[in-house]
C-alpha cells in the first residue's frame, strides 16, 4: 500500500538503547530500562504506581485478578471496544454487561451506567476511545456511591487529559498499550497503572508469577517464594529499552500527530457543513492525543464505497470495532443492558484515516481522495 493506515514511527534511539541493554547483560524483566519506563509513566500520568506489562491485554487481566472478579460477577463496559476489554473479565468467569456509547465521543454513555448496575456488579470499565476522555467525574461519582471499582482502559490514552488530569490516573486502576498501532510503541507492550495503593503490593506479586520476588529484591522479605496466584506479565529488557526511546520522544510524537489531526479536521470542515461526513467531537474538558482521525459517513453502504475508493488509490482507510454484543463470543459470554442504538449505528459508519507521525506531505493525497470519494457519495 502506498499510504498505509499505520506505520510505526522510529525515534532513532531504539537500537542504541537495545545495545545498552545487551551490553548491561540483563535481558529478563525489571532491569534498568523497565525502571526508567515505570518512573516516567508515574511522573507523566501522576499514577501512584506504574508497572510495565507485555501488553495492555495482560494489564487488563491483572486488573481483573486485582479486583477479585469471581464467576457470576458483572462488569459494566461499552460494547464498542477491543475484545481484550471484555476477555480479561470473562477469563475470571465474569459476565460483561454491555451498554451504549455517547454519539459525540463514542465513549461509554455515563447516563446509562446506573440502570445497568445490579447486586452482582463489581466494576465499571471505561474506554477512552481515540484518546478522548470519558466523563470521569460522573462515572467516579456513580462508582463511589455503589462501591464499584473503576478501571480505565487507557490503551489509546497516553498523553491525553480530562479536566487537566492524565487519562489513566483517575480510576482505581488503568491500562496502557504500546502496541505498534498506538502512539508510543514497542511492538507489543503495555502497562498497568495503580492509583489506589491498596492494590500495589498484590499487583507486583501477580505480575511476577505469584511470587514476592519484587519485595525480596528490595530486601523487604528474606525468602523469595510463591505467595498468591499470578502469571508472567512483565516484558523483557529489550522491549523496555525500545520503549524507553519512544517515551523520551512522546511529546514530540504527540505534537506531530496533533498537527496532522488538525489538518484533517480543517480540511473536512466543509464536508461536514454539507452534511457529507461528521468529524470527531472533542468536549471542552478533554485534551486528546491525536490517536485517531475518523469520519462518520452517512451509511454502511457509503462507508463500503468510501473505503474501496481510497483503496483504489492505494490508501489504507479502515473501519474499527465490530461491537462486542454482536460478536459470537460477546453473545455467548455477555449481555446488553438497554438499547445499543448508537453503538450499532455509528460502528457501521465509522472510517479511520491514515495517521502516523511520518505521514508528511502524503496527507494531501489522502485529503484529496477523501474529497473525491465524498463528492460521489
Ligand atoms: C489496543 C487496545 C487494547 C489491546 O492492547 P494490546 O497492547 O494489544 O493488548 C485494549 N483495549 C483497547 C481499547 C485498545 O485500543
Amino acid at each position: 500500500m502506498n499510504i498505509p493506515f499505520n506505520k510505526p514511527h522510529m525515534t532513532g534511539k531504539e537500537l542504541w538503547y537495545i545495545a545498552q541493554a545487551h551490553h548491561g547483560g540483563q535481558l529478563s524483566g525489571d532491569g534498568p530500562f523497565t525502571k526508567k519506563c515505570n518512573t516516567w509513566l508515574e511522573k507523566r500520568t501522576s499514577a501512584k504506581k506504574a508497572l510495565l506489562t507485555h501488553s495492555c491485554t495482560a494489564a487488563l487481566e491483572m486488573t481483573a485478578i486485582l479486583a477479585e472478579i469471581a464467576p457470576g460477577d458483572e462488569v459494566i463496559m461499552p460494547s464498542y471496544t477491543f475484545v481484550s476489554t471484555a476477555n480479561a473479565f470473562v477469563l475470571r468467569g465474569a459476565v460483561p454487561v454491555f451498554i451504549d456509547i455517547r454519539p459525540d465521543t463514542l465513549n461509554i454513555d455515563e447516563a446509562r451506567i446506573e440502570a445497568a448496575i445490579t447486586s452482582r456488579t463489581k466494576a465499571i470499565v471505561v474506554v477512552h476511545y481515540a484518546g478522548v476522555g470519558c466523563e470521569m467525574d460522573t462515572i467516579m461519582e456513580i462508582a463511589n456511591r455503589h462501591k464499584l471499582i473503576v478501571i480505565e482502559d487507557a490503551a489509546q490514552g497516553l498523553m491525553a487529559r480530562y479536566k487537566g488530569r492524565a487519562l489513566g490516573s483517575i480510576g482505581q486502576m488503568s491500562t496502557l498499550s504500546f502496541h505498534e498501532t498506538k502512539n508510543v510503541v514497542s511492538g507489543e507492550g503495555g502497562a498497568l497503572l495503580i492509583n489506589d495503593l491498596e492494590f500495589a503490593e498484590r499487583a507486583e506479586i501477580i505480575r511476577e508469577k505469584g511470587t514476592n520476588r519484587s519485595q525480596f529484591f528490595r530486601g523487604q522479605v528474606d525468602k523469595y517464594t510463591w505467595v498468591d496466584v499470578g502469571s508472567s506479565y512483565l516484558p523483557g529488557e529489550i522491549i523496555a529499552a525500545f520503549l524507553w526511546a519512544q517515551l523520551e520522544d512522546a511529546t514530540h510524537i504527540t505534537t506531530r500527530r496533533m498537527v496532522l489531526w488538525e489538518r484533517y479536521h480543517e480540511a473536512f470542515e466543509e464536508l461536514e457543513a454539507q452534511d457529507k461526513v461528521r468529524r470527531p467531537i472533542i468536549p471542552n474538558e478533554c485534551e486528546h492525543n491525536a490517536h485517531m482521525y475518523y469520519l462518520l459517513l452517512p451509511s454502511l453502504e457509503a462507508r463500503t464505497k468510501f473505503i474501496a475508493a481510497l483503496r483504489a488509490k492505494d490508501i489504507g482507510a479502515v473501519f474499527h470495532y465490530v461491537p462486542l454484543h454482536s460478536s459470537p463470543a460477546g453473545q455467548k459470554f455477555g449481555r446488553t443492558a438497554g438499547a445499543m442504538l448508537h453503538t450499532d449505528a455509528l460502528s457501521d459508519r465509522l472510517v479511520r484515516l491514515p495517521l502516523w507521525p511520518d505521514l508528511g506531505k502524503q496527507q494531501h493525497a489522502v485529503v484529496d481522495a477523501v474529497m473525491e470519494a465524498a463528492r460521489d457519495m
